[in-house]
């Protein structure tokens, strides 16, 4: 009987030591094994190529995606390089132009050394997509939902249109396999930063490529032993451990993001709240269609100057001021000076990306507490303004 995702990620490797009948798998630090004898190997030899606290962990993810095997890589974007390593030189990826700012320089710099041909390309317009598709690349690489803003693609009707012969790989860091299962929407590779919801307590920097196929997975775990981007076993205890209340965490986190967007989508200091929960969200409805959930991300402008910009952000207390998402506090950034400060500004403006943006990832705490901190912050840099223009109007 197959259970739920929620208990899956409970239960992983649990009740599975033979040796002393521990509840919760043993973390093996150990980095060869011996052979029983001359010309028989055990199960494992060395950790680079296989360990077993890390099989735990992939074959949970395994579970989770519904996918034939999954690699766990030592981060977000070794899971990106690893999957790049299917292309030839000359192959062309089809990218979207608001892909996490990594992954833009990683295939950016891939291209420019000959290793492969990147063309970027707005995939929520599904003409110039069709039109690119012309061009017979090896790989789509899909993002949804997209990184600052929020963008929902249709990964079912993306996937359909490009065909069988390519390379279909989606991004799902930004919800969990608990919102969104891209393998069952017809993608070939799932690929995590496992940094972000999997392992949800940001103290794990950590990746994994999720294949459909048994036949990518081998390709997949020959090029992460070959190059050796695997993941350390203490990394993978912890993200096992992180993984467990997967379920319930982003219950919470999705509540509680729920109610930040409907506020700041309130407040009239706001301009634009951009959260796929929001009925004015331009793809609410593909969102509804192929998420479970509308995941914790969301970001919004203001009409703050930068100076306001840097006085609210002060104010908060409990929304750190960090780059990274998906852990259980809550963080805010700016994207345009921190996670995409790696894209010229014109990259950025062609991604949407402006000075007034800002990005938070809710995390679990009390929903009244979070609410109670965005009132705080926007009162007391609303009342400087107000302060400053008396002052000035007075001369
Ligand atoms: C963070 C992130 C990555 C990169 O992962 P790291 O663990 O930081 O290497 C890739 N894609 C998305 C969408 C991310 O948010």
């Amino acid at each position: 009987m197959s259970h739920q995702q929620a208990t899956q990620a409970v239960r992983a490797g649990i009740e599975t030591d033979e040796q002393y009948g521990a509840v919760t798998p043993a973390l093996y630090l150990s980095s060869n094994y011996t052979f029983e004898g001359l010309g028989s190997p055990r199960k494992y030899d060395y950790s680079r190529s296989g360990n077993p606290t890390r099989d735990v962990l992939a074959d949970c993810l395994t579970e989770l995606e519904g996918g034939a095997g999954a690699v766990i890589t030592s981060s977000g974007m070794s899971a990106v390089h690893l999957v790049t390593q299917l292309l030839e030189p000359g192959d062309l990826v089809v990218v979207p132009h608001d892909c996490y700012g990594g992954t833009y320089r990683l295939f950016t710099s891939l291209a420019q050394k000959g290793g492969c041909r990147v063309q970027f390309v707005d995939q929520g317009n599904y003409d110039a997509y069709v039109e690119v598709l012309k061009e017979k690349p090896r790989m789509v690489w899909i993002e949804t939902p997209s990184n600052p803003l929020l963008r929902i693609v249709d990964i079912e009707k993306l996937c359909v249109q490009a065909g069988d012969d390519v390379i279909k790989v989606v991004d799902n860091t930004f919800l969990s396999p608990i919102q969104q299962q891209p393998l069952s929407l017809g993608a070939d590779l799932v690929i995590h930063s496992t940094t972000k919801y999997i392992n949800g307590h940001s103290d794990v920097v950590g990746g994994a490529v999720i294949a459909k196929s048994e036949t990518l997975y081998e390709q997949v775990a020959w090029w992460a032993n070959c190059i050796g981007i695997t993941a350390s076993p203490f990394d993978s205890f912890i993200t096992t451990r992180g993984v467990r209340t997967l379920g319930i965490r982003i219950k919470k986190h999705e509540e509680n993001a729920q109610a930040v967007a409907e506020f700041l989508d309130n407040n009239p200091l706001v301009e634009t709240v951009y959260y796929p929960g929001l009925e004015h969200h331009p793809r609410h409805l593909v969102a509804r269609k192929q998420q479970k959930g509308f995941g914790a991300m969301l970001s919004f402008t203001t009409q703050f100057d930068q100076q306001t910009l840097g006085r609210f952000i002060k104010e908060l207390k409990l929304f750190s001021l960090a780059e990274s998402l998906g852990g259980v506090e809550s963080l805010i950034c700016h994207p345009a000076t921190m996670t995409h400060a790696a894209m010229d500004e014109a990259a950025q403006l062609e991604a949407g990306i402006t000075p007034r943006l800002l990005r938070v990832s809710v995390g679990i705490e009390e929903v009244e507490d979070l609410l109670g901190d965005l009132s705080n912050a926007f009162a007391k840099v609303s009342s400087v303004d107000s302060k400053f223009e008396k002052e000035v109007s007075h001369g």
